[in-house]
């Protein structure tokens, strides 16, 4: 048996329903979502569209789902999509694009996870005709998750876009947790969206729902998405259950993401880490042995993750209070700065 752990900072995933989010999915109404017949998805749905400014939604089980349905929109079989070499969907998904929907991706180097949109354009090859594999598509991740909860500067997102525009290129956002990037800028959520043709996100990680996304789109597309959805056997039925926790979660767990992002400085700033780099939940710590470093502060009763053999990751969520991090604190400082 392991220490029972005090603080959980691998993931804003690992939060637990509260009581009240538990109460309201055990009062939801439901029905059968296949025959879209469950009002409480029926209307996460239509609530989440226009939150990010577009037609529908599609709620799905998972936000690699929701990615994977968005990709296979802008590309068939032997085309590709470029992302940076950081991204989620490129490194996080088990490969899913090139499995399910024969999609490859190139990737341009982004420090921190950061778009540069001179690194997208001399990677892009629209229409390469029969020689070169033909880009569809340009996906961006806001905020980053590998690149330490990097939010995408405005003006790098709209050259992306035109850029996109210019050459005919479908746009995709992963934005498992723009709820961050809304919450740490104060820019409306579909300002944010509004660039992209389709966008992802969470509700299962700071939002703290126990599981879902949602896919937003115009109504063609997702009426496409609700097809494959169905395909890849993710087509759920009284799932009214756990769109009440999403619908709870945007009632009462979207302007709390600042207590994490507060969080998360302090964390930061007790570690030494540059205050430049903690822009919302998550913190990235170099450190010369992450394993090691990592399994001593488990032993101690923190978890962390290691990133990489130098980096470790730490996140703030809905579970970690300020004594959550104060006790962190004293857990990890004296490794970080010793090892
Ligand atoms: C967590 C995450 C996802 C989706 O993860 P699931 O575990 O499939 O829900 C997608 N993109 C990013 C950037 C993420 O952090």
């Amino acid at each position: 048996m392991t220490t029972p752990a005090l603080v959980d900072l691998r993931s804003d995933t690992v939060t637990r329903p509260t009581a009240a989010m538990r109460a309201a999915m055990a009062e939801a109404v439901v029905g059968d979502d296949v025959y879209g017949e469950d009002p409480t998805v029926n209307a996460l749905e239509e609530r989440v569209a226009a939150l990010l400014g577009h037609e529908a939604g599609l709620f799905v089980p998972s936000g690699s789902l929701g990615n994977q349905l968005g990709l296979r929109l802008h590309a068939a079989p032997g085309q590709e999509i470029v992302c940076d070499q950081l991204a989620h969907i490129a490194r996080a998904e088990l490969g899913a694009a090139a499995a399910f929907s024969g999609i490859t991706f190139r990737t341009w180097p982004a420090e921190r996870g950061l778009l540069d949109v001179d690194a997208v354009a001399g990677l892009i090859a629209p229409d390469a005709g029969p020689y070169l594999v033909s880009t569809t598509a340009i996906a961006v991740e806001n905020t980053h998750n590998f690149g330490g909860g990097t939010v995408q500067p405005a003006a790098a997102v709209a050259a992306v876009a035109r850029l996109a525009r210019d050459h005919g290129l479908g746009l995709h956002l992963d934005g498992a947790r723009l709820w961050n990037a809304h919450v740490a800028t104060g820019t409306p959520l579909a300002e944010l969206a509004a660039p992209f043709d389709t966008v992802s996100v969470c509700l299962s990680k700071g939002l703290g729902a126990p599981v879902g996304s949602v896919l937003v789109a115009s109504a063609e597309r997702i009426a496409a998405a609700r097809v494959w959805r169905k395909r890849y056997g993710a087509g759920m039925r009284q799932a009214g259950i756990l769109a009440a926790a999403g619908h709870h979660a945007l009632d009462h767990h979207v302007e709390r993401l600042a207590d994490d992002h507060a969080r998360a400085a302090r964390l930061g700033a007790a570690l030494g880490v540059d205050a430049a780099t903690v822009e919302t939940n998550i913190v990235v710590l170099r450190v010369p042995d992450a394993a090691a470093v990592a399994q001593t502060a488990a032993a101690a009763g923190v978890l962390v993750s290691a990133l990489g053999p130098r980096l470790l990751r730490l996140v703030t969520h809905l579970d970690v209070d300020d004594a959550g991090v104060e006790r962190a604190v004293e857990v990890l400082a004296p490794l970080a700065a010793g090892s």
